[in-house]
């Protein structure tokens, strides 16, 4: 097994088709306009299937579309259709604003979709207004319903294969969630409707906390509601929350309410993860990082252009893995004190790779 510096094994790929969206959320892509990647840097489907065999061959094992908006890259089935059919990849997933998704989920699904994560932060028009920008609410709520039918119900749980690295640890996660960051005097009053809902709707919630990543120049430690206090808001409201035990890999810590519904918190802000983080993200136009918070990635489009061979681009991808080091949000917590974002403005309009929508989330 292919390991790092700190024995983290090679095995989720966050896979960004896109660095547009078509929302424009407070918190990861706040300015109007942006500096995009070049189009022609752009790496095609075929190429993004030949970068996934090899990182299947050195242990990924889990692929997350993501972008951007990842419903925005034109076709989209079409690559999942091609990825589906590895026979490494036991887990292939799509995280999205939802937008778009009612009219493409059957597609979708069809391809070879295992899995799907919708991002929504309210329940609430006027706010979702305010946080977004854009009046896609209902859009997104469309998308919602059409996901829990085709991900949600306990037929479609039935039919799906587990993932191997799930195998023996905890409770299986469901194939449909909801990703909620939750940031303070903007939504943290949502808590429990959100739960509500995603049961309503057959969907794990999952509370992220606030992070000073990328696009998040506005972020301010005022702003993040800790793992703890959310934990505290649910117990309020529904008596004594039970931690989920599970020897698991994922960002999320899961929890079950009296009732038996789970919920997830990633609580990558106050308690980071990196000690056992594998993942690592390609963007669009194939630069590989190995940490959200890395300062660079390592650029495999251009020999993949350049005609290296599949040799040459393993010996690339193992000589990466094998020297990281990266713990970048533990390094962020170290910090202390009255931190700011991450990355200043100025230097974020340089360089678009440093930006949460082109890394992916
Ligand atoms: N457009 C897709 C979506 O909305 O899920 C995929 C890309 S988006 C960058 C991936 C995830 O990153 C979303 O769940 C989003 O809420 C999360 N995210 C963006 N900025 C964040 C921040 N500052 N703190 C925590 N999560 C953030």
């Amino acid at each position: 097994m292919l390991v790092d510096t700190l024995a983290r094994p090679l095995r989720n790929l966050r896979l960004s088709v896109t660095d547009r969206c078509n929302l424009r959320c407070e918190y990861c892509m706040p300015e109007d306009e942006y500096v995009w990647l070049p189009r022609e840097d752009m790496l095609h489907f075929e190429e993004i299937s030949t970068l996934a065999d090899l990182f299947i061959t050195l242990g990924i094992d889990k692929i997350r579309l993501t972008g951007g908006e990842p419903l925005m890259r034109r076709d989209l089935p079409s690559l999942v259709q091609m990825l589906a059919v590895k026979p490494g990849l036991s887990d292939l997933a799509l995280t999205t604003n939802g937008v778009l998704l009612a009219e493409q989920i059957d597609a979708l699904r069809a391809a070879g979709l295992g899995r799907v994560t919708i991002s929504l932060d309210t329940l609430r028009s006027d706010r979702f207004v305010r946080l977004t920008r854009f009046d896609r609410l209902d859009a997104v709520l469309e998308g919602m319903t059409a996901a829990s039918r085709a991900f949600g119900s306990a037929e479609a749980e039935s039919l799906r294969p587990r993932p191997r690295s799930s195998a023996g640890g905890g409770v299986v996660p469901r194939a449909f969630k909801i990703d909620s960051v939750i940031i303070r005097g903007v939504n943290d009053d949502e808590l429990v409707d959100l739960i509500e809902y995603g049961k309503s709707q057959h969907a794990e919630v999952r509370f992220i906390e606030y992070m000073d990543v990328g696009g998040a120049t506005r972020w301010s430690r005022a702003h993040v509601v800790s793992r703890q206090e959310m934990l505290d808001t649910l117990a309020r409201r529904y008596g004594a929350v039970e931690p989920v035990i599970e020897n698991s890999s994922a960002p999320a810590d899961r929890f079950a309410l009296p009732d038996g519904t789970l919920f997830g918190i990633i609580s990558s802000t106050t308690d980071p993860f990196c000690t056992s983080c594998d993942r690592s993200r390609l963007t669009a136009d194939g630069l590989w990082y190995l940490c959200l918070y890395a300062a660079r990635g390592i650029d495999l489009r251009r020999p993949l252009r350049g005609g290296a061979s599949r040799e040459e681009l393993t010996a690339l991808i193992t000589a990466g893995w094998r020297e990281r080091t990266d713990r970048g949000a533990e390094e962020r917590l170290a910090l202390g004190g009255e931190r700011r974002g991450f990355v200043p403005i100025e230097n974020l309009r340089k360089d678009p790779h440093l930006e949460m929508h082109t890394r992916g989330g």
